[in-house]
């Protein structure tokens, strides 16, 4: 009882639904996807016009060594709907890369930190920490990545050992040779590299050993169940060896309580990242927190 439009627009919707989850997948239409799809059809226009008005902002938290002093932060995109209110990263930057708006999207996030580095460093803040900014897949595949990503900090004037470049194992992964030249391409022009989420992708160690990393993130969910879960413990234990001798600087993200602190600190985890320390929080309340570690007596973490 359909028109042939009906079943082609039908058809449409169903392969969307197949790319979405990876591609090379066989999708049968179902009434929900059409909703799904409007959903994302709707987001990705708000999304524009975010971009276009003060709607997205960055937050920054910080990461401490086992003696609190700060070693980074990591920069973490916020947008504020201007209905809906807050929306998680989680939820908005999959439509993003889904609907090729992810290059403009990670092109206002490099704007948006390397003009907050350079004001920084001008007003004389004191000890600023090396900045992480995220990646996503598409966005570090894309062939125009290295011209924007340089052109934008040559413009702004700061210096690429001041930026630490995330990206997760699916990213490199999924295309090796080319993540490997883009990863030497950059890290000849100083900037440094964190594979962040390490634990829960699909990574080949043979591989991930030859990907020049500086920095490796374990995942959240292994922090969690430090305390509960013995094998949790035991991958900790075994990426932060592993870490070391690979040279690379392990950090704990999603540290909440003083038992995962205790137990990392232990292990020799070189730094810390979560609600322990400090939620993500606004430009001002973190040279705040910046300037209160500041003082001789700062309180530890
Ligand atoms: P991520 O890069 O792994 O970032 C860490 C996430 O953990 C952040 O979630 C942060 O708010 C959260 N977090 C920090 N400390 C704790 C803690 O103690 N407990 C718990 N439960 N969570 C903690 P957020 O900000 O919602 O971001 C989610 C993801 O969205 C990020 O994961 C990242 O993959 C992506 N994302 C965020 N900002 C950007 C961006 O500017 N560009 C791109 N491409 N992706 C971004
Ligand atoms: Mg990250
Ligand atoms: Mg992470």
């Amino acid at each position: 009882g359909k028109s042939a439009d009906d079943v082609l627009k039908e058809a449409d919707t169903a392969m969307y639904s197949g790319k979405a989850d990876g591609r090379n997948a066989i999708r049968f239409f179902h009434p929900d996807m059409e909703a799904s799809a409007r959903y994302h059809l709707v987001m990705e226009r708000d999304l524009r016009a975010a971009l276009q008005v003060s709607e997205l902002e960055l937050h920054y938290q910080p990461q401490v060594d086992g003696d609190g002093r700060i070693i980074g932060a990591e920069a973490l995109l916020r947008w504020t709907h201007p209905v809906r209110g807050p929306i998680a990263p989680a939820e908005f930057i999959p439509i993003a890369e889904e609907r090729g708006l992810i290059v403009d999207l990670g092109n206002w996030v490099f704007d948006r930190a390397f003009s907050r580095l350079r004001d920084w460093s001008r007003n004389g803040e004191p000890h600023l920490p090396v900045l992480s900014i995220n990646v996503s897949s598409r966005q570090f595949r894309h062939h125009d990545f290295i011209r924007d990503l340089t052109e934008r900090l040559s413009g702004s004037g700061v210096s690429p050992e001041r930026v630490m470049l995330e990206i997760t194992e699916s990213t490199v992964m999924d295309d090796l040779h080319g993540a490997l030249d883009h990863m030497r391409r950059l890290k000849a022009l100083g900037f440094r590299f964190s594979l962040d989420d390490f634990g829960v992708g699909y990574s080949s160690l043979s591989q991930l050993k030859q990907l020049p990393f500086d920095q490796l993130k374990i995942d959240q969910s292994f922090i969690r169940d430090i305390g509960r879960d013995p094998s949790a413990e035991i991958i900790c234990q075994t990426i932060i060896a592993m870490g070391e001798n690979l040279g690379m600087q392990i950090i704990a993200e999603g540290v909440e309580q003083d038992r995962h602190f205790d137990f990392l600190n232990r292990l020799g985890c070189a730094g810390f990242q979560g609600h322990h320390v400090l939620e993500p929080v606004s430009e001002p309340e973190y040279l705040a927190f910046l300037a209160s570690r500041e003082q001789p007596h700062g309180r530890r973490a």
